[in-house]
């Protein structure tokens, strides 16, 4: 017979993306999504007098500081 055959074994799929990487942005977007919006900072005063808050954590911009 002719010569044994030379057994290719398949070699593991290397990971290029590193998976935890992808969650930690996921976990911001989350993050982000589910803000209760409790820690306001003075963010500027309008023209008509009125001030706008910034939420500490999501950085949304409100005249009105509440949920
Ligand atoms: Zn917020």
């Amino acid at each position: 017979m002719s010569k044994s055959d030379g057994g290719k074994g398949s070699s593991p799929r290397p990971f290029s993306v590193s998976n935890e990487e992808y969650a930690s942005r996921w976990d911001a977007i989350f993050a982000k999504d589910s803000c209760d919006h409790k820690v306001w900072t003075f963010h500027e005063e309008k023209a008509d007098g009125k001030y706008l808050y910034e939420c500490m954590k999501c950085g949304k911009v409100s005249e009105t500081p509440t949920n």
